[in-house]
């Protein structure tokens, strides 16, 4: 398939009083048009600074940022500002977990919305001011001719969740950022968003890339998966491989603490022991490898002295570890039996 989105070897790094944060450090994917891709991960893995670095917020701070970004064959890293602005927006729009974060307190919903398409397309007020009420119609708000010219405030937060969506597709982008979209929401809510995100997308065909903290939503949503951890992938490929033969410690963690279809609240069956590493100092070898529960499976000390290297396990699967397949397809097979 033809490539929306191309990331190669992206790194970003903080200088700071006690040292350089290696927030994102060496992540390459692409994406074609019309998928989803699911970033996941714990907080501080790199995910959010990943979506950050494609639109651009790092310009003009300290931040380092290398590698290339390619959006449609145009290299955004090295895009004048000023070309960058007219794509961030329009081509490529972003959602977040909070939508006050992006609503204006002080200004109605229909008119918000319609400053957004104005920005980018060259019609009146009134013109504007319908395309909002057609974009809220559309986003499932009810009465959305009345709903309009109400305040953010005046919204439930799954229905500010439908505004900033609405915002956000109003200039029918290409490229749809979605920062931990539902998270916020109660479960009915939040299944409601992702199945309105999944119809918009079939609608305008956009790529969509997803960062959350609950492989729950790439199940519900996504095509292809990127488990980042400490500023690295540890494992990439099709939602359907990931899910069915995930082939790394961390991403078992990941899927063992999933709510489960016998867990309907939504409890945690299990986390990982420790917390994410330093991204000063991250650990020598497997950056895991302080909570990794396998590492007696790998020969020698492999785990702590030398750094895996992501490699193929299957055609589009790629996995960061030092296991070896055979024992990989051993734990497999006793966590499919229960064991
Ligand atoms: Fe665990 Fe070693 Fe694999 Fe890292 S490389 S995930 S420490 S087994
Ligand atoms: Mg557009």
């Amino acid at each position: 398939a033809r490539t929306l989105l191309d990331v190669r070897d992206l790194r970003v790094h903080f200088p700071t009083a006690d040292g350089l944060v290696r927030s994102v450090d060496g992540l390459s994917f692409s994406l074609a048009p019309g998928r989803t891709l699911g970033i996941v991960g714990e907080s501080g893995s790199g995910k959010s600074v990943t979506s950050q670095a494609i639109l651009g917020l790092h310009r003009g701070t300290r931040a380092q940022v290398s590698g290339s970004i390619s959006f449609d064959g145009v290299d955004l890293l090295g895009l004048p500002t000023r070309e960058l602005r007219r794509l961030r927006g329009n081509e490529i729009a972003m959602i977040f977990q909070d939508p006050l974060s992006a609503l204006h307190p002080y200004y109605t919903v229909g008119r918000q919305i319609a400053e957004a398409y104005r920005v980018h397309h060259s019609v009146g007020k009134r013109q504007a001011l319908a395309r909002a009420e057609e974009m809220l119609d559309l986003v499932g708000i009810p009465n959305a001719g009345r709903r309009l010219h109400e305040y953010p405030h005046q919204f439930s937060g799954g229905m500010r969740q439908r505004a900033m969506i609405a915002m956000a597709l109003v200039n029918d982008p290409r490229l749809l950022i979605a920062d931990e979209p539902t998270t916020a929401l109660d479960v009915t809510v939040q299944a409601q968003i992702l199945e309105l995100m999944k119809k918009l997308q079939q609608e305008f065909g956009s790529a969509i890339i997803v960062i959350t903290h609950d492989l729950g939503v790439v199940a519900d949503i996504a095509d292809d998966v990127l488990v980042m951890y400490a500023g690295h992938a540890v494992e990439q490929g099709a939602v359907a491989d990931v899910f069915y033969r995930p082939q790394m410690p961390y991403t078992w963690g990941l899927l063992a603490s999933m709510p489960r279809v016998e867990n309907p609240r939504g409890q945690r069956l299990a986390t990982i022991a420790g917390s994410p590493p330093s991204l000063i100092a991250p650990p020598a070898g497997c950056r895991f490898h302080p909570r990794c529960a396998y590492r007696g499976l790998v020969e020698g000390d492999a785990c702590v002295t030398s750094a895996p290297q992501l490699a193929t396990t299957e055609p589009g699967h790629l996995v960061r570890c030092h296991l070896e397949a055979a024992e990989r397809a051993r734990v497999l097979g006793n966590m499919k039996d229960g064991v």
